[in-house]
């Protein structure tokens, strides 16, 4: 049990937050129409929800959930691929949040009850052992997920390797947080003020790794962790910049996060990916925002293994989800959000995943019914 868990989540120094955050807004210059703080970070999106944060601040302060859910920034053509090599009788291994994200036309989990030889598990190692078991069949993971899920997805490939199965390999659509900074921050309709940094993706690549992206585009940004406390600790330290008229990333989640990052996730990273541009839904191609497994690992890429055709797919013509994550729209203004679009029937990602911003309005800030 975490001693500090409690005092998380007290409410005395929450409500001494709160009149500090709502002082340090009203001093914010007077021209501001509003001061627009972006998560990045699922687990933040649900905190921010589950706690009614949004609640304890002032109204011209606003809370815009970014891409933050892995599984919601994952283009369907990604799916259509999976679903693809499975319906080739190829044994797919998943995480679950991916399961019922809706592809083109189809989600795993259809193609699972049509027969398609799909497993969830909770670890790759998982999906390492069951092709260890049956060295004859060909096993992929789907390697999908941000910095933090990069790293344990990699060391169970090298585990793979070490032993020699090849049989295993790995479908990637990874993606990288830094250069997705850089493309909501240049975008002028957004209107981003200052971004409150995800905490488990900062364990892995550091704090200093934002450097680059605050001295071009001058936002306030803090690295802040999942508690109540945690995140309104974050917002205060956002507006104090603000106010001091300065932009500098703040590390509010040093008890696990350190400046340099976790080097011997990055070596490992090194080692088997090299940068490449990435479609994320909702944002476009950005960049260097995506990795793609190195030359040297090639044996390791099911897409290049299983002659797969990755082509960007289609998204249900009415879901909003890529207006939802760029944070241009609040997901109960979805007009399918709630009535067409629910957990049990989802028409987008958002409301798939438990990390998903609509997943996370419609349970906590209607109440899901
Ligand atoms: S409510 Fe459903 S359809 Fe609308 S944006 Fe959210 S996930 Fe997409």
């Amino acid at each position: 049990m975490n001693p500090y868990l409690d005092a998380f989540r007290e409410a005395a120094p929450a409500r001494a937050l709160s009149r500090r955050i709502r002082e340090l807004t009203a001093r914010l210059p007077a021209e501001r129409r509003s001061f627009r703080i972006m998560e990045v970070c699922g687990s933040h999106t649900m905190a921010i929800a589950r706690y009614a944060l949004r609640d304890l601040l002032p109204p011209d302060l606003e809370l815009l959930s970014g891409p933050g859910c892995p599984v919601c920034v994952t283009d369907p053509g990604y799916l259509d691929a999976a679903i693809e090599l499975a319906r080739r009788g190829v044994r797919v291994f998943t995480f679950g949040d991916l399961l019922r994200a809706p592809g083109s036309r189809a989600s795993l989990a259809d193609a699972r009850a049509e027969g398609a030889d799909i497993a969830v598990c909770y670890s790759p190692l998982d999906a390492v052992a069951a092709a260890r078991a049956a060295p004859d069949r060909p096993a992929v993971f789907l390697a999908v997920g941000f910095e933090t899920t990069v790293a344990p997805i990699l060391a169970a490939a090298a585990a793979a390797e070490r032993e020699g199965l090849s049989n295993f390999t790995l479908l990637t659509a990874f993606k990288r947080i830094p250069p997705a900074l850089e493309a909501l921050a240049a975008d002028p309709a957004l209107g981003v003020d200052a971004f409150l940094l995800p905490a488990h993706v900062s364990a892995i690549i550091g704090a200093a790794a934002y450097e680059p992206f605050v001295q071009t585009f001058r936002r306030p940004c803090v690295i802040a962790g999942f508690e109540p406390l945690d995140i309104l600790y974050g917002i205060e330290g956002l507006l104090r910049q603000a106010v001091e008229g300065v932009a500098r990333v703040e590390n509010q989640y040093n008890r696990v996060a350190t400046s340099g990052g976790n080097a011997r996730a990055q070596r490992l990273l090194a080692e088997w990916l090299a940068p490449e541009d990435a479609a994320w839904r909702g944002l476009g191609v950005i960049p260097g925002s995506g990795w793609r497994l190195r030359e040297e690992r090639a044996a390791f890429d099911a897409a290049r293994r299983f002659a797969l055709e990755m082509r960007s797919g289609r998204a249900h013509p009415g879901c909003r989800c890529g207006d939802v994550l760029r944070g241009a729209l609040r997901p109960r203004n979805c007009p399918l959000f709630g009535a067409v679009c629910r957990p049990e029937n989802p028409i987008g990602p958002c409301m798939v995943s438990s990390e998903g911003s609509c997943a996370a309005a419609l349970r906590y800030e209607v109440g899901e019914r």
